[in-house]
């Protein structure tokens, strides 16, 4: 039974729309009494008729209400409730039993296969519509939980200045792309990037100047990377550094070379004043035919660094790259 155009009132006519229920009952004609009950109460109602159907439903779209029956054929509600809590899923599924069983030792199997309420058949009117009221409630609950959750865990590796990644991020992420990059036996390279001179910037136009130098310098390399393939971390002060997982080192360099001359290019402009600067970057790749500790992040941001120190030597404002280590030589593309 399709039960789409049962749908509750018009969407602006309440700020606060109600969360789409999954319903499941053998029985067709109660299952249609079921479905406009609730309709009636302001859900959209999707039907269907086991708790295999139910199951499938599930897998292809999230619904934070469940409502099912008990006997059923196939799967039964019970069976359901027990499936649907070893589901990964999005969310909390906030399902309410509905049978013609009474007695506390039902009520007891029922709660204790996962159902968060139970209820008998039929439901009255509006107890049905308190208890999913207090169902949403915990829904909400879960909710905000969920979104302060990624909020702590975004804040926790995001840098307070530049909104790139911090530190700790690059730490937790560099050894995983050292590992994908191994595992397809694919390049990966690292660009290092710091501003040069940057203390002069802060001693003779204040530190705000220089922070607003860094975000600037920030959105040049935000620009410059593959949206949701390269990522960005602050490493350090003014020292950026760009994984850019797939590139070898030559294209690597390549891209080094269009953000330093971006950079050089850039009229920096804050309160008061604008100022130019320019930066130095060390490139290296990693050898997907290295492994074990030798292929470690701490070696690959060590050689990383004496790249940069190299470029810093030479006079900045320019890339200094090494070619993949030895043994892996030719396989840079
Ligand atoms: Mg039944």
């Amino acid at each position: 039974m399709n039960s789409s155009t049962e749908t509750g009132p018009a969407a602006g006519e309440r700020d606060d729309v109600r969360p789409p229920i999954l319903l499941v009952e053998d029985e067709p004609t109660t299952r249609l009494l079921l479905a406009r009950q609730l309709a009636r109460a302001g859900y959209a109602v999707e039907a269907v008729c086991n708790g295999a159907e139910a199951l499938a439903m599930l897998k292809k779209r999230f619904f934070p209400l469940l409502i099912t029956d008990w006997d059923m054929p196939e799967m039964n509600g019970v069976t359901l409730c027990k499936a649907v809590r070893l589901l990964p899923l999005e969310g909390y599924i906030y399902t309410i039993l509905l049978t013609a069983r009474e007695g506390k030792a039902n009520l007891i199997e029922g709660l204790a296969s996962g159902a968060d309420d139970y209820l008998t058949k039929p439901p009255d009117d509006s107890e049905l519509r308190a208890r999913l009221n207090t169902g949403e409630r915990i829904l909400k609950l879960e909710q905000s939980l969920r979104v302060a959750n990624r909020r702590i865990h975004m804040l926790s590796i995001t840098d307070a200045l530049t909104a790139t990644f911090n530190r700790r991020y690059l730490m937790e992420r560099l050894p995983q792309e050292i590992e994908a990059a191994h595992r397809h036996q694919r390049p990966l390279s690292v660009i290092l990037c710091d501003v040069d001179h940057f203390k002069q910037v802060n001693d003779t136009y204040g530190h705000q100047a220089g922070d607003t130098v860094l975000k600037s310098v920030t959105a040049i390399l935000m620009q410059s990377i593959r949206k949701d393939i390269d990522w960005a971390a602050r490493y350090g002060g003014e020292e950026f550094l760009l994984a850019l997982p797939g590139a070898s080192v030559t294209a690597a360099m390549a891209l080094a070379e269009r953000i330093r001359a971006q950079i050089q290019a850039h009229v920096f402009e804050f309160n008061g004043g604008t100022c130019r600067v320019s930066a130095s970057f060390g490139v290296v790749g990693h050898e997907s035919s290295r492994s074990g500790e030798d292929a470690g992040i701490d070696r690959l941001i060590g050689r990383a660094d004496r790249c940069l120190y190299d470029a810093k030597q030479s006079g900045r404002n320019r890339v200094s790259g090494e070619p993949p280590d030895s043994g892996a030589s030719g396989s840079s593309t």
